[in-house]
């Protein structure tokens, strides 16, 4: 089961929030038929949106939209605080690897933005975007929340895909000073930070989360809250409906005179609509 666990480190200095995504990660693979590297970067994204969700609160939602102008294109993950998470890539068939290794930085580029738009619920959506500085994630979204909210992070992404093009672990920390943080805080994330480079194996090595966070803090840590971790698109053919109705009167006489129907697909989850002409006109009647 895939889980995300938020914690309190070092009597409440220093917050903590750690996920195991190996299933999100798989289905996503099967779902968009990615390729390794398009997996291991959207396995990655999906990670850190789901952990970055579990940061808001109750009907709160994020979209994280990455794009370095690489072979895979834009990168886009949607997330929120119930541990739900969706997402998708422009280019799911890459593959580049170096010594042995999936290489993120050549997949997604160096040169571009990462966005993050917030829906707190107000009347208008909250965007910051950083400068892409590396192609790395982990020190990317590590220069976003420095840099974007003001929070030292230490940011540690790890997924491992097998022959059989599936993942064997996908899962990611995110280790935050609060403002309360003294010097010992900042010198013991610092000391981690080596520890925390081989994310993978230090999830295949601890079969649960709570016993890798006893590796990591040695019982000076409180367990918040533990959210199961799912790939989920909310998406139904009212939606889809109702996308078709800003096509406007014409245009959708049009789909009914050339097609008689018509079909939609769902970016993030691939689930098709189909719609054929009576439902179509309805559409049309209902814009009168
Ligand atoms: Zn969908």
């Amino acid at each position: 089961m895939d889980y995300l666990l938020k914690s309190l480190v070092n009597n409440r200095n220093v917050r903590c929030y750690l996920a195991r995504t190996t299933n999100v990660c798989n289905k996503a693979i099967e779902i968009h038929d990615l390729w390794p590297s398009a997996a291991s970067v959207l396995g990655k994204t999906l990670t850190i949106t789901l952990m970055m969700g579990a940061m808001l609160k109750d009907e709160e939602a994020l979209t994280v939209k990455i794009d370095g102008n690489g072979p895979i294109g834009l990168i886009i993950a949607d997330g929120n605080a119930r541990g739900e998470v969706r997402g998708y890539v422009n280019n799911p068939h890459v593959h580049f690897s170096r010594e042995g290794k999936l290489d993120d930085v050549i997949t997604i580029g160096y040169n571009g933005y990462i966005d993050v738009i917030k829906d707190l619920r107000l009347r208008e959506m909250y965007t910051s975007t950083v400068p892409l500085q590396t192609g790395n994630l982990a020190k990317d979204f590590t220069y976003y929340f420095l840099h974007s909210e003001q929070t030292p992070s230490l940011v540690s992404l790890g997924v491992t895909i097998k022959e059989d093009n599936t993942a064997e672990i996908c899962g990611g920390i995110i280790i935050q000073l609060m403002p309360s943080a003294t010097e010992e805080d900042i010198v013991m994330i610092e000391s981690m930070e080596n520890q925390l480079k081989e994310m993978s194996r230090l999830l295949l090595r601890h079969e649960r989360l709570e016993d890798l966070m006893e590796t990591l803090f040695k019982g000076n840590f409180q367990i918040l809250e533990t959210i199961p971790a799912v790939f989920k698109c909310p998406c139904n053919k009212e939606s889809f409906a109702r996308g078709i109705a800003t096509l406007g009167a014409e245009e959708i006489e049009d789909i009914i005179e050339t097609d008689g129907k018509a079909e939609v697909v769902c970016h993030y989850c691939r689930s098709a609509y189909n719609f054929d002409k009576d439902e179509l006109k309805n559409i049309k009647e209902g814009l009168r």
